[in-house]
């Protein structure tokens, strides 16, 4: 139960005179350093502070912490995102002073813990890649896949080939495009079939010379493990073209299969989502990219090289990289999440990512087969590690969107789905548990769920009730206020 008075601003909890600390009298004489400074840059406004005293400031702000929903706080089936539990273990490492007291213009000598440590994780994503050489420098996903395809034009261009088109599916994520367009190519939409998957008649006919580059996201963002995805490397193989794997949904697939065996060139990894880095209110996150050995000359510069074996062995930046596209990030990279994804895998070793993966698995099919019945899944009766449901029969019955839905679930105490994605699914609620939740909570979850679905419409165009903030992006928002504390006291709204 939450009480609202506690989102107060501190401006409306000021009460003159208060104070948190109070500070001994000065003891030096003050007027001459006013007479060192001219007076045209001495501050004279007094500002409207707020005046509290310290509780006050410890409860606003513990409050204040409470009303967002974490990972820690809350089951949080975002899906695409792969919002898994972060071991509170990898926050530890990553926090060792060894760690966090260096200095990324330290001579390599003395850097040769966090260069090893960072040459291990280039090695341990290219054998889970199933491809030759990594950069750990991209910042994110989207930054990643911008990276791997200015690598694809840098090698187009040595080649002697102009290419201009690169190809996403319908289902792809929007980022997918618009790295394409950002890198100055045009991106060219291919179809899905109905069953979920890439429309190989459609890709045959956008695939011409033209087309540097193919992205698929396998499995993709309907859940759906393409079983042509071979199929489809070797046609764009045979017009010249790479295979680009957005990797964002590597923990269905972890140490079951290999993006590089199927056909893969270059490819992206989220290790934010994929290997428990903290994410969620836009980062820091990772992108490293993994591609194959004739892409790698020109992968970012620097990368971490190992020079000698055993007692001798020694890393070090590699500048010497004259066809490499350039760096695209300083220093390292988001070294904090490539220190937690690290910790990760070596944490769970090849077979227990395995286990990651199939767990994972299982969760989502274990919640696809609870929720069916209440919200269809389209491309169901299994999924890989996410699930898309639908609110459409909800919609034209009873006017219910999935909006409605998800923001309902705000009020039990669950983060919403990702929903209206993808685009190939009407009233989509995009769900992945991951592999960190029990069965208790998903059986709580799809209890929830089936609660909501039975509710009056007016109570669901209206959720969430006991947020602080209602729908601030909505049209429904711009009818009543926004801020609910700010309506007088109402008990029977903040009751929760
Ligand atoms: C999250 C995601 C991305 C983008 O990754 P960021 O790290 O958020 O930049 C790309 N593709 C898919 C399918 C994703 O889920």
């Amino acid at each position: 139960m939450r009480n609202t008075r506690d989102t107060q601003l501190l401006f409306e909890l000021s009460k003159a005179g208060r104070r948190a600390v109070e500070l001994p009298a000065c003891d030096v004489p003050q007027e001459p350093i006013a007479d060192l400074i001219p007076a045209r840059l001495l501050a004279t406004c007094d500002l409207p502070l707020p005046e509290l005293t310290e509780p006050q400031l410890v409860r606003h702000y513990a409050n204040l912490s409470t009303l967002n929903m974490s990972v820690d706080t809350h089951f949080y089936p975002l899906g695409s995102c792969t919002m898994k539990y972060n071991p509170k273990r990898n926050e530890r490492l990553a926090a060792l002073p060894g760690i966090v007291d260096l200095h990324p213009y330290q001579p390599d000598e003395s850097l040769q813990g966090l260069l090893a440590l960072l040459y291990g994780l280039q090695e341990m994503l290219s054998e889970i890649a199933g491809l030759d050489a990594v950069s750990l420098q991209p910042a994110a996903g989207a930054h990643g896949e911008l990276t791997a395809l200015m690598v694809a034009a840098a090698y187009f261009r040595e080649q002697g080939e102009r290419r201009t088109k690169i190809l996403t599916p319908d289902s792809a994520h929007g980022t997918n495009p618009a790295s394409a367009s950002m890198c100055g190519f045009d991106a060219v939409t291919v179809n899905s079939t109905s069953a979920g998957f890439v429309d190989l008649e459609d890709l045959k006919q956008k695939l011409d010379d033209q087309v540097a580059v193919f992205m698929i996201t396998n499995p993709n963002t309907l859940g759906l493990f393409d079983p042509y995805v071979r199929q489809i490397a070797d046609l764009v193989h045979e017009r010249g073209g790479l295979i680009y794997l957005d990797g964002a949904n590597m923990n269905a697939i972890l140490g079951v299969t290999r993006p590089g065996d199927f056909g893969t060139d270059m490819m992206h990894y989220n290790p934010h989502k994929t290997f428990s880095g903290p994410h969620g209110g836009g980062g820091p996150g990772a992108g490293p990219i993994a591609v194959t050995a004739q892409l790698e000359p020109y992968l970012p510069s620097p990368t971490i090289v190992k020079k000698g074996n055993g007692a001798d062995a020694c890393y070090q930046l590699d500048y010497d990289r004259p066809r490499s596209i350039g760096r695209v990030r300083s220093f390292f990279g988001n070294t904090g999440v490539l220190v937690r994804a690290y910790c990760y895998i070596m944490t769970h070793g090849p077979d227990g990512l395995r286990r990651v993966a199939e767990n994972a698995v299982l969760n989502a099919n274990y919640l696809l087969s609870r929720l069916q019945p209440l919200l269809p899944v389209p491309h169901g009766p299994r999924c890989a590690h996410e699930f898309v449901a639908t609110a459409l029969t909800l919609k034209q019955q009873r006017g219910v969107t999935a909006m409605d839905v998800v923001k309902r679930l705000l009020d039990f105490g669950y983060h919403a789905p990702t929903v209206y994605f993808p685009l190939t699914v009407k009233e989509a609620i995009m769900v992945e548990p991951t592999e960190t939740e029990s069965k208790e909570t998903l059986d709580a979850f799809a209890e929830t769920l089936r609660q909501i679905v039975d509710e009056p419409p007016e109570t669901l165009h209206a959720a969430p009730l006991m947020t602080p903030v209602s729908r601030p992006d909505e049209v429904a928002a711009a009818r009543k206020p926004v801020l609910r504390w700010r309506e007088a006291e109402q008990p029977s709204q903040v009751e929760g």
